[in-house]
């Protein structure tokens, strides 16, 4: 099939070079000259495992281009997926104007029937509106359905979870559309789900949060464990053996980030809001969410006593393992909040080094986790990359000032390393 993709960042991306990888001929565009640029001569600019990979390869094999002019690529294909970003405006609620904007410009350009997916996270009803604008700008009479096909890939693991999905979900209200897309995703062989589209859109944030509120208990969990001497990493064991349960998103730490929950459960609250809902749960999900970024500040300063001029080593930049995006980490608040009150940080991330650099103009940046643990009264693990998991215990230990280990994201045995001679603080290990 001949696919566009209007916006070339992670969900674009991905989608684009998966679907030229399947066989289909895909154009992927962006209002980012620059960002079309660089992908065109085969420069991704973002890191996410095995896609520079598969964008160089069909780039090569002619199946995958790059333009910045939405217009040829809406002229040159029966089915274009929405992927630009929709990010929070101050109150909360998702900013549209990307995918307005992306809908006026298909109305205009359109010479045939064309299939319009809606992939960006969107609040319910945006696909109406999506179908409103383009038959309010289009020129001729051309025909087209409008399909709600959220995405549901992680960053990090980005091309396996596009490519192996747990379930497909296309939002559809006519039998053509439904046909199209379903041949399209087809040849991945994973479970389809058909709804009807508010349904679909529905679907996208309810799950995300759902995750949330999964997070945010088991942080809520972490805090009963450390008042009593339990341990969360065994409690959130023992409850995710419950098949009803699951063990996923059950990880206690400083609270998730990123471009998606942070955003989507604003976004949700809001809309429940304009629904004339009070969405209390989700209210209270996000507030624990703040509450445990300041909780693990303040294990910091219960055992540094005070912060000024002491050197703080922070492990671990973006928000999560095996990706370079930075966007709500919350090592970034953790890092500010340090500074502010005066230590000296010194940061290092395996691959979000050079993003950070754009903007945490305070923050010393060191080539590998021991330099930045050297002479340091306290060292924090704030993403949980696999590298710190397997460092050198003793090699670091020589070159801390003090032995202190502050694991944000739970990712070592403290009997392990107290055997070693570290002072370890975890969250909800039963420190307090
Ligand atoms: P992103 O910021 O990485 O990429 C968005 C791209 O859209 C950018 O390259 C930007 O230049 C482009 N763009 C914006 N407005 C445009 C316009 N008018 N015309 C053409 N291009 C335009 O965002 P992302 O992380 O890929 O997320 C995109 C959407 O997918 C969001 O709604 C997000 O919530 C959703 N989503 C993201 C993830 C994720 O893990 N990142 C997962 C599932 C869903």
């Amino acid at each position: 099939m001949n696919i566009s993709i209007i916006g070339s960042g992670y969900v674009g991306l991905v989608t684009g070079a998966c679907f030229a990888e399947l066989g289909n001929k895909v154009i992927c565009a962006d209002n980012d000259v620059k960002k079309i640029a660089n992908l065109t001569k085969g420069i991704v600019p973002i890191y996410e495992p095995g896609l520079e990979e598969v964008i160089k390869l069909n780039l090569k094999n002619k199946r995958l281009k790059f333009t910045s002019s939405i217009k040829s690529a809406v002229k040159s294909s029966e089915v274009i997926f929405i992927a630009v970003g929709t990010p929070a405006l101050e109150n909360g609620e998702a900013d549209l104007t990307g995918i307005e904007n992306v809908a006026r410009t298909i109305a205009q350009n359109m010479d045939g029937y064309r299939v319009i997916v809606e992939k960006s996270t969107v609040p319910v009803e945006t696909c109406a509106w999506v179908k409103k604008t383009i038959s309010t700008y289009i020129k001729k009479g051309h025909k087209f359905d409008v399909v709600s096909n959220p995405e549901f890939l992680r960053e990090g693991s980005a091309i396996n979870d596009f490519t192996h999905p747990d379930r497909i979900i296309l939002g559809v209200e006519s039998a053509k559309a439904k046909q199209i897309m379903s041949s399209l995703y087809q040849p991945l062989n994973r479970p389809i789900l058909v709804t009807n589209i508010k349904s679909a859109e529905l679907i996208k944030h309810a799950s995300n949060a759902f995750l949330a509120t999964k997070i945010s208990f088991i942080n809520a969990i972490s805090r009963i464990c450390d008042k009593v001497g339990a341990d969360v990493k065994e409690v959130a064991e023992g409850m995710g053996l419950d098949s009803r349960i699951g063990r996923h998103f059950l990880h206690a730490g400083i609270g998730y980030g990123g471009s998606c929950f942070p955003k989507d459960l604003e976004a949700f609250i809001s809309i429940a809001e304009k629904l004339g809902y009070d969405f209390e749960i989700l209210k209270a999900v996000r507030d624990a969410n703040e509450e445990q970024k300041k909780f693990v500040l303040q294990k910091i300063k219960d055992e540094l006593w005070i912060i000024k001029d002491k050197t703080i080593a922070v492990l671990g930049l973006a928000f999560k393992p095996n990706t370079d995006d930075l966007r709500n980490a919350p090592s970034i608040d953790l890092i500010r909040s340090l500074i502010q009150e005066g230590a000296k940080v010194k940061v290092y991330d395996p691959k979000a080094m050079d993003k950070a650099k754009e903007f945490l103009k305070d923050a010393v940046f060191c080539k590998d986790l021991y330099q930045a643990g050297s002479s340091a009264d306290c060292l924090i693990v704030a993403t949980e990359w696999n590298e710190f998991k397997e460092m050198d215990f003793a090699k670091l230990k020589k070159s801390l000032k003090r032995p202190l280990i502050v694991d944000a994201r739970n990712i070592y045995d403290p009997k392990f390393l107290k055997a070693k001679g570290f002072t370890y603080i975890g969250v909800g290990r039963g420190n307090e």
